[in-house]
Parts: structure tokens; sequence; C-alpha cells
């Protein structure tokens, strides 16, 4: 069966001991795991939506914040990095039920050694929810929480490079609930079904199992080191060209730019538009202590996966960034736009999606 075979090798990918490939996508993983862990209205501690985390990290639109008392950590206000002591003495007051290790906007790694101590000490669950940073988890290029959380969530369609869907990885004994009727894997089992879903949606099992089975062979480490090598030459670029981002730099395979300094505070969709005219395509996205809106922040997130598939590496990330840059300080310009377009479908032509097809023009 396709779900036996994505299990199989999303166990040896991940080295976890339970797999459940049904979710179906990243938020209904989490919902899964809320549902098989917590009561409503129990107090759980994710990263502020701003800074990082993922909605369903506890933001209060979204039912992880509505249904759950949900206690943030968040970076600190100068280096905009998270302080682990911090996060600590926090999650000691406040006793949490659970605490979510997992970034949707942070730059950097997270220490999920770190993490699992704090739970540790605080009593608490440890889910990491690795979305979009899975693969380099996988291969090594990241450290791993799967070792280490009692559940770790992610989807399967960021770095992993497959076909969009969810999957919870997680221990088969519970910490807390050694001699329950159920183990933690029969939990989160049943917590997906009957507890949330439906039937299986067996033809993207089927493309999970494919994606698992990419990833399992060497070139696809190849592909994860790539990603952040190319992330580092673009944080360089985009940098020297008077640009500032969260964090001062990236780790993984992601950045935030701060518009704040080019006197672009609340304008990241207007950025976000022109860069699109431009052909290139990125988020606008919050910065931490955001000074503006969610719906007219004050960044842009970009990231390298999907260039590093088309085989780009630095020196074409060179000429991406300088792209970026000409782009954000003349992000009104028609005429620059369309100059910055015309050079990135030249270079795109190089570096075809599909091998052998011609570039969309
Ligand atoms: C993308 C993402 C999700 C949600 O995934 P969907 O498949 O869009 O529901 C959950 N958590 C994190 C950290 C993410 O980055």
């Amino acid at each position: 069966m396709a779900e036996d075979l994505a299990i199989e090798r999303a166990k040896k990918l991940f080295g976890a001991e339970h797999v459940n490939v049904q979710p179906y996508s990243g938020s209904p993983a989490n919902q899964a795991v809320f549902f098989a862990l917590l009561n409503l209205g129990d107090t759980f501690m994710g990263f502020d939506l701003s800074a990082g985390g993922h909605l369903t990290h506890g933001s209060p639109v979204n039912f992880s914040g509505k249904q759950y008392n949900c206690v943030a950590y968040n970076v600190e206000k100068g280096s905009e990095l998270l302080d682990y002591d911090k996060i600590k003495k926090q999650a000691m007051t406040v006793k949490p039920k659970l605490i979510l290790s997992g970034l949707t906007a942070y730059p950097r790694k997270l220490d999920f050694k770190a993490f699992q101590e704090i739970c540790d000490e605080a009593g608490a669950y440890h889910m990491s929810d690795i979305a979009h940073i899975a693969g380099l988890c996988a291969t090594g290029v990241h450290e791993s929480p799967v070792p280490l959380a009692d559940v770790v969530t992610t989807t399967t369609h960021k770095t992993l490079r497959g076909p969009r869907g969810g999957m919870i990885m997680c221990k088969i004994e519970d910490k807390f609930d050694r001699n329950g009727k159920k183990n933690l894997a029969q939990k989160i089992d049943s917590a997906v079904f009957p507890g949330l879903q439906g039937g299986p949606h067996d033809h993207v099992n089927a493309a999970k199992a494919v994606a698992f089975g990419e990833a399992l062979k060497p070139g696809y480490r190849d592909y994860c080191k790539q990603i952040v090598k190319n992330a580092k030459a673009l944080a360089e670029t985009l940098m020297d060209k008077g640009l500032e981002l969260v964090t001062g730099g990236t780790d993984n395979h992601l950045m935030v730019i701060k518009l704040v300094n080019k006197g672009l505070t609340g304008k990241g969709k207007e950025v976000q538009n022109a860069l699109d005219g431009a052909g290139i395509t990125v988020n606008k996205n919050t910065i931490p202590y955001e000074p503006a809106t969610p719906f007219n922040p004050s960044g842009i997130r970009l990231g390298t996966p999907a260039i590093t598939t088309r085989g780009m590496k630095e020196s074409e990330m060179k000429v991406i960034g300088e792209c970026i840059a000409k782009v954000i300080d003349n992000y009104t310009d028609k005429r620059v736009i369309e100059r910055v377009k015309s050079d990135i479908l030249e270079l795109c032509k190089d570096f075809q999606l599909y091998p052998g097809m011609e570039v969309l023009r």
C-alpha cells in the first residue's frame, strides 16, 4: 500500500519511532497533536507569529489561539534572537502542558536540545513543527528534533519537496501517561482518524512515498547543503546593497528583509507586488515587534529552496540579490521593474524548471 511505503520511508529518513502520513496538510497535523495531547483551554507555549512562528502556534485568529490558552515566547528586541534562558524562566512561571518549537520566518537555527531541556524542567510535552526545515533536518544540515521531542510535525511540500501534505512523527511511549489505555502513538493516530479526518488521501500518500524516496538518495543532501549556501550568498549580497536583514543574516534557507531603514515601514505588500512584477516571488512578512500591521507589514521573506532546485548556485544569488535591491530602491518605477524582469528571464533561460522546456514568456 502507498501509505505503508510512505511510512516506512519516512521512518528511515528521519529515524522516527512512529509515523502517521495521513494529515491533509501541516495545519491539520498540528490540530491533531493538540487534540491528542491537550484539553480545550489548556495552556501551551508557542513562538510569536510576528517574530517567526506559524498561525497554528497559538495566533489569536487561529483555532490554536482560540481553543487553547497560548502564552507566546518571543525574540529579544535588539538581537532579534531567541534567548533560551529567558524562555526557560518563562516556562517555569507559565507551567505549560506543551511547548512548541518551530519556525516559519525565523532565519536562524533552532536549538532543539535547549527546547528539550526546557520541556523536561517545566514538565511539558515537547512538540516540534519542522514544516520549513524538514529537509535540512532529515539530512543533518540542521539539527533534527526527532530523537528528542515527543511529537514532530511537518508539511511535505516545503524543503521536503513533495506534494502538499502533512505528517506526524512521534515516540511510542507517552512520558506522562505510561500506564494509560493508549500509548502516545495510538493517541496521535486516533486524533487524526477518527478524531479529525475521514478517509486517507491515498493519491497524496503515494506522492509522499515518492518524495521520501527522493530524499533518501544521496543527491538530496547536496541539494539541502546548497540551499543553505545559496541563502548565505543571497543574504550577503542584499546586505552589501544596504538592505537590513532580521537578525543580521541567515543560518537556514530563509531570510527576512527589514524595509524600515529604507523608509518603507508598512510597505511590504507594495514591495512584494513590485518584485512579483519583476518575476521574483517573495512574501510580505511581519518583522519582530512589527511597527505597522500584519496586513501591511514592514518585511519581506524570501527563501532559496525553489531556485536551488533549478540548479542555481552562489553566482546566481549575486545576480538575484542585486535585482532585488534594485527593485526595492525603485519599487514604484515601472521602467526599472521591466528592466529587472528581462534580466531575470534571461537568467532563468539557463535554469529551466523542467529541463528541455522553454521558459514561458
Ligand atoms: C507552512 C507551515 C504550516 C502549515 O502548513 P499548511 O500545509 O499550509 O497547512 C505549519 N507549520 C509551519 C511551521 C509552517 O511553516
